[in-house]
């Protein structure tokens, strides 16, 4: 069902993601309607219309609901059973959701369809760590089931007697106990489905993260990365195709010795993928709002020869006067107010 231009698309998030996606949408014709529970989300300052509400109010997600023609998210770390009022509006579904917003559900999911994920143990409680442990060996990362991100919610152990300590900075809470992952280089697969099962990726950027957040992703990406590449877009694309996903999905990978290893899905537009507002013939943010409204999908080719994405993270964005001296940077800032560390305030492309 083609949603045409002129119609208003529902953005369950407020944050940068929906900034973006707005003003992709707005080029196209469409009005946006942004729900988040925050006072003035970054979003809210591009879109036709604001509903300040939770995600679990049901009346609000009613309403949100009739005055809608379709509706997306921008973030996974939503209360499912709420958004099932949406019904069919909703694209991608809420299995995408349920599948990527719970680390233990995602693996299996993953493995499930054939692809690669780091060994793993659920973890329930300290002795259940301690068993990983004494089972995967170190090092190992924990991470929490749910509401992690950017490195959060994640406590290394690299040696036995780390385990109680690791066990508690994670809040004690249920979580995956995983083996680090010996890797040459992190890269992610982005690409757009349709409900018929039309795809098309992007380049692959290579990522760089500090501190589990992403500061730099590079296209094209190197020649170990690209040796991997038709293995991982293999293994994205069986994921998107058995979660039945319309729009965006990225999924994020180690470049290991034995091949690509899955780290992480994320349902949705992702920073990776900032490049490709002037990087690609098509943004991300484009193709998304293209995929859910049934339009047909834009060029995915680069432009030029490649581009470089750096975030601006806390206080780097107080660097903008001499980043929109560049005559060649493209500058985007975000809307955040004050820079909180670690928060990402915007980021800069630069396309060759
Ligand atoms: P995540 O929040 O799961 O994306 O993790 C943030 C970052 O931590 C990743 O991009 C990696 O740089 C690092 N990391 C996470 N899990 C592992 C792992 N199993 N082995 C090695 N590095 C990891």
């Amino acid at each position: 069902m083609t949603v045409p231009p002129g119609s208003v698309i529902g953005i369950i998030g407020g944050g940068q993601l929906g900034r973006m996606l707005s003003v992709a949408a707005a080029q196209l014709g469409y009005r946006c309607h942004i729900l988040d529970p925050h006072e003035h989300p970054p979003a809210a300052d591009v879109a036709a219309h604001f509903t300040r509400a939770a995600y679990d109010d049901a009346d609000a997600l009613e309403a949100f609901g009739r005055a809608v023609d379709v509706a997306t998210y921008e973030f996974e770390n939503l209360p499912v059973a709420p958004l099932r009022a949406l019904g069919e509006k909703l694209r991608p579904g809420t299995r995408s959701l349920a599948v990527a917003q719970d680390r233990a559900v995602e693996k299996q999911f993953i493995e499930e369809c054939g692809g690669r994920v780091a060994s793993w143990r659920a973890v329930d409680s300290l002795d259940d760590v301690r068993g990983a442990v004494a089972e995967l060996g170190v090092p190992l990362v924990l991470k929490t089931r749910r509401y992690g991100y950017d490195g959060k919610g994640q406590a290394w152990i690299r040696a036995h007697s780390e385990t109680q300590t690791a066990w508690v900075a994670i809040g004690e809470e249920p979580a995956v106990a995983e083996s680090g992952v010996r890797f040459s280089a992190e890269f992610s697969v982005i690409v757009a489905r349709w409900a018929d099962g039309r795809h098309a990726f992007w380049d692959s950027p290579e990522n760089q993260h500090r501190d589990g957040i992403l500061r730099r992703s590079t296209v094209p990406c190197g020649e170990l990365v690209a040796g991997q590449l038709a293995e991982a877009r293999k293994a994205a694309i069986g994921i998107a195709e058995a979660l039945g996903h319309v729009g965006v999905l990225t999924v994020e990978f180690f470049a290991s010795g034995d091949g690509p290893v899955v780290n992480e899905i994320a349902p949705r537009v992702h920073n990776s993928g900032h490049w490709t507002i002037e990087g690609a013939v098509t943004s991300q943010f484009e193709q998304h709002i293209r995929a859910i409204c049934d339009l047909p999908p834009g060029s995915t080719e680069l432009v030029g020869e490649g581009a470089v994405m750096d975030n601006l993270i806390g206080d780097d964005v107080d660097r903008w006067p001499a980043l929109v001296a560049e005559p060649d940077l493209h500058v985007h800032i975000y809307g955040k107010g004050e820079g909180r560390s670690g928060r990402k305030m915007g980021h800069v492309t630069r396309v060759r």
